[in-house]
């Protein structure tokens, strides 16, 4: 098969580590696995003709050579790019239905907090909880456009720009209220301010913790753990593979919400496959808006 698109994702960078996590770290020399998408161009296998879109997990490459299997067939929207399937209907949409319902417990009128709020998993947190009835939405990232953009499109209620001031005033001025949910992409210093707003019996979902993706010394831990006791909140990590039996319900709702035009979503695309580690790369530092994807140029 072809692939079109190409996804780079944080969790990669983990596994350019050589140590213990819920993956196996990558091996030098091999192709770096990870999320794609394009079209069979030829095939010994009936069920996946030629020309159909498939979804698959072989990664940073431009054609794939392997077992029907390992392919998994998706239905074109017609006037929608393929790309989707690895963001907002696809992979990034999931974790943000699945850390908002099965992991926080999302419940009507919640206050509901997000770290990393512009990227793919945070555009989608925002609507999935406003579409579920949540309340106040607040987020944080980390350009003025970015946050512009939350409160604009994305149906934010209040979004500050972390790189502006303290997360733990800037997160207490944006909810007097205090915080239901925190959706946490970010770790470190929007746990410790989150922590501190956290109405008693809140609900953290702890999806991601990239700011300290690249550290090379130990993060310290927040200074306000204590809160967790005095306030019964529920820290829940997740990682989405351990919640695929949730995809059936995500992909029924999000296809509805989607047809019916009240998802947004924003790529920053990349162009050809010997650009996938700048994009990567600059994905890290925060250059994209919504999902970061490399286009592989139709062969
Ligand atoms: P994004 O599209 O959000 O891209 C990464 C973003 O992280 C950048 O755009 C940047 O935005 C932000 N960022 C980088 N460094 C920092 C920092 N030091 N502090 C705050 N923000 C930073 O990626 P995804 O949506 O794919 O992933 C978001 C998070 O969700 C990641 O932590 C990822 O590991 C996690 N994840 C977890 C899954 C799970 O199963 N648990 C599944 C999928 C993702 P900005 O300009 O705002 O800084």
């Amino acid at each position: 098969m072809a692939n079109e698109f190409v996804s780079v994702d944080p969790y990669m960078r983990g596994r350019m580590n050589d140590v213990r996590s819920y993956v196996a770290p990558y091996a030098l020399g091999e192709v770096i696995a990870g999320g794609a998408v394009g079209r069979v161009v030829e095939s010994a296998a009936d069920a996946l003709p030629v020309g159909a879109v498939v979804l698959h997990q072989h990664g940073w490459s431009d054609v794939v050579q392997a077992d029907a299997s390992t392919f998994r067939a998706v239905p074109e929207i017609p006037g929608v790019p393929l790309s989707v399937r690895l963001h907002i209907l696809g992979m990034t949409g999931l974790t943000a239905y699945v850390g908002l319902t099965a992991i926080a417990g999302l419940k009507e009128c919640d206050t509901v907090f997000v770290s990393g709020a512009a990227g793919a998993v945070g555009t989608a947190v925002g609507q999935i909880a406003k579409l579920l009835g949540a309340g106040r939405v607040i987020g944080s990232a980390g350009t003025a456009e970015k946050v512009a953009l939350l409160t604009e499109k994305y149906g934010y209620d209040a979004a500050f720009d972390y790189k502006d001031g303290p997360v733990r005033a800037q997160l207490a001025a944006a909810a007097p209220e205090g915080v239901d949910v925190f959706f946490d992409n970010v770790g470190g210093d929007h746990l410790e301010a989150a922590l501190d707003v956290m109405n008693d019996g809140g609900r953290l979902a702890l999806c991601g913790a990239i700011a300290g993706y690249n550290t090379t010394e130990r993060v310290p831990g927040p200074d306000n753990l204590a809160n967790v006791i005095t306030r019964g909140l529920t820290l829940t990590g997740f990682t989405i593979g351990n919640h695929l039996h949730l995809s059936p319900e995500f992909g029924e709702r999000m296809a509805g919400w989607f047809a019916e035009g009240r998802v947004a979503y924003d790529e920053t695309i990349v162009d050809g496959i010997e650009n996938t580690v700048d994009a990567f790369l600059d994905m890290m530092r925060g250059a994209n808006t919504g999902k970061m994807l490399v286009r592989i140029a139709r062969p």
